[in-house]
């Protein structure tokens, strides 16, 4: 199944797809039958990225934010609450800046890398998987905030927590696989119950005849609601480093506030320093995972080294999403265009560092404890670098069985001939009527390595296998079996 494959569901493929045969796998259905549950209270929590880019389906310009007509909207939709996922980020740029700057203090597990891309993060557990120590342990944004609002507002409702359903509006089909992850649930019931992706939502305000370029911009319910500019930077490559940045520089330099506009620009790669109390802090952002996998290359290599490392799976960050808006040529550099409304959104804020959000200081000093925060906004990763460990059968013998045979369709296999190099093997196979006599199995490694195609021929290991090389090993085999 898809899930179970390299695939880092990003979403990506839908948006560049030349026929148009691949689609968003909906839950609108699921969101409109949660609204008109009478048993259900239904909250809703809205991604940075998706503010300056909705209103491009009813005419607005790239990068206009209308979060207000989004808030009203949903509330006109029927969500009893409307939140803002800036919170949850947040949160994720407060615990992440405190371990960020122990990291720094004991120089350990340096570079940090950024966890808040899900897609970034499958990439990493399937092919980096001796990195995972370096990657943060915060959840991100969406997860953070699914488990503190799951945790805390059944009681302040006097509801039961299977009563409450979240749904998550996120530029992203990434974040779907994300709130299904085992690691986000209690006792079975998600953190995160529904994500619908910004182009879910545009459709679901169509059909509910919603005028968005008239209706009365409203505003987000208090306290998830409330955010400062950090928070809404999130959603531009760059913009959680920036924010992370600004945290620990207050923490430093006691109230300072600074903007660090030197990590903002187009390219996919940047690398840049910055100093922080009497430390030269080297840090890489980088968008678009084949960028990532050059960069982490020159990492592991030895070639370069850096305190932080910022990884976005789409080029640009989430404002390009795979669930955003597609983008005409015609419209100009739409991407830039949708960054500039979330910068424009800080500007516009009261307060630009995480740390000065009234209601996230409130939560630590009343409920937060380190072990609370620890339990409620952290997580683990796991090594998924061989996706599928069962073998699956492509034939097997049905008399007396003289080969044993296991060829590997890994990505890496695959791109250096696997496939073709099964078909000719089977070919000859068949043409010797050994077909009928042979197990034939296919294993999915997900390691990204140089020794494909790799086959077995009954327990001996074929690197860089050649039809010869199978032929010859073969032979010898059936020759063995007497
Ligand atoms: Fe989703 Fe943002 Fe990651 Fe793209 S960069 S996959 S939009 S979380």
């Amino acid at each position: 199944p898809l899930g179970s494959i390299e695939c880092v569901n990003c979403g990506q493929c839908i948006k560049i797809c030349p026929v148009g045969a691949l689609s968003i796998k909906p839950n609108i259905e699921q969101v409109w039958d949660a609204i008109y549950d009478p048993a259900k209270t239904v909250v809703v929590q809205v991604a940075p990225a998706v503010r300056v880019a909705l209103g491009e389906y009813f005419g607005f310009k790239p990068g206009t934010v209308s979060i207000g007509q989004i808030v009203t909207s949903l509330r006109l939709m029927g969500f009893n609450k409307v939140f803002d996922t800036s919170f949850g980020a947040d949160l994720t740029v407060v615990e992440e800046g405190k371990e960020f700057l122990g990291r720094v203090q004991r120089g350990e597990d340096l570079p940090q890398f950024t966890s808040c891309c899900p897609a970034w993060i499958k990439f990493a557990e399937q092919y980096y998987p001796d990195m995972l120590g370096n990657l943060s342990s915060c959840r991100s944004p969406q997860q953070m905030f699914g488990s503190l609002v799951k945790d805390k507002l059944p009681a302040d409702l006097g509801i039961s927590r299977e009563n409450l359903v979240m749904v998550s509006v996120m530029p992203c089909t990434a974040k779907k696989f994300e709130a299904n992850r085992p690691e986000f649930k209690v006792d079975g019931n998600p953190d995160v119950d529904i994500v619908i992706t910004t182009a879910e939502l545009g459709l679901m305000i169509k059909e509910s005849g919603i005028r968005f370029d008239q209706i009365e911009p409203g505003s987000f319910d208090m306290p998830f609601g409330f955010k400062t500019g950090a928070g809404v930077i999130f959603g531009s490559s760059g913009g959680v480093t920036e924010a992370v940045l600004r945290y620990a520089a207050a923490q430093i330099h006691k109230g300072v506030n600074t903007e660090f506009k030197q990590l903002r620009n187009n390219h996919d790669t940047r690398v840049v320093e910055v100093d922080l109390g009497d430390r030269k802090l080297r840090m890489a952002l980088v968008s678009g995972l084949a960028n990532a996998r050059e960069l982490i290359d020159s990492i592991r290599s030895g070639e370069e080294h850096f305190d932080l490392v910022e990884v976005m799976a789409c080029r640009g960050g989430c404002v390009n999403g795979g669930g955003q808006p597609e983008v005409q040529h015609s419209q100009g550099d739409v991407i830039t265009a949708r960054a500039g409304g979330l910068y424009t959104s800080d500007v516009m804020s009261q307060f630009h560092n995480s740390g000065d959000n009234p209601y996230i200081r409130d939560l630590y000093a009343k409920d937060l404890t380190e072990e609370r925060a620890h339990h409620l906004l952290h997580t683990v990763f796991s090594n998924r670098s061989r996706i599928i460990t069962d073998a699956i059968a492509l034939s097997t013998a049905k008399g007396e069985r003289k080969l044993s045979m296991s060829i590997c369709f890994g990505t890496s296999c695959f791109l250096r001939g696997s496939q073709d190099l099964y078909t000719r093997v089977m070919g000859y196979l068949r043409e010797k009527g050994l077909d009928e006599s042979t197990e034939f199995t296919a294993s999915f490694c997900g390691n990204i390595c140089k020794k494909g195609p790799v086959l077995e021929v009954n327990g001996q290991v074929l690197e860089q296998c050649t039809f010869e090389m199978a032929v010859e090993k073969i032979e010898a085999a059936v020759g063995d079996n007497g």
